[in-house]
């Protein structure tokens, strides 16, 4: 099922979009956790982590290129940052589209703090 996340892709919400390629969407957090916290969106509707197939490897790789890509653009890949998915609800899951959390631009601290 669609979620707000097929609807910024298809530019039917706004976003504050910072990548894009064929196969994936970045954009900021409307809620953000750190002075940086992008999310990084496959262009295909996989809900959760639980439902990545073999065939999505494109999408994945892309995923990171992302990463690699936006975390040197804001100057933040040497410093390091955090990468975090969500899965289902004891995960905290909010949006069923799956997704990287990037959070950096400070010292993130232990992950349980
Ligand atoms: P999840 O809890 O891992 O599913 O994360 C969903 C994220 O989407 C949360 O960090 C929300 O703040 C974020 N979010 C919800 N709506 C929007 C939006 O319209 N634009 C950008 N981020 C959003």
């Amino acid at each position: 099922m669609s979620t707000l996340f097929t609807k910024i892709i298809n530019r039917e919400i706004p976003a504050s979009i910072v990548y894009e390629t064929d196969k994936v969407i970045a954009f900021n957090d409307i809620n953000p956790q750190a002075p940086v916290h992008i999310l990084v969106v496959p262009k295909k509707e996989i809900p959760t982590l639980n439902d990545i197939e073999r065939k999505d490897c494109e999408y994945l790789m892309e995923m990171y290129d992302a990463v690699k890509q936006i975390t040197k653009d804001l100057n933040v890949a040497e410093d390091g940052y955090r990468i975090i998915t969500n899965c289902n609800s004891h995960g905290g899951q909010e949006v069923y589209h799956l997704h990287f959390h990037i959070l950096a631009g400070e010292h993130l601290g232990p992950m349980r703090s």
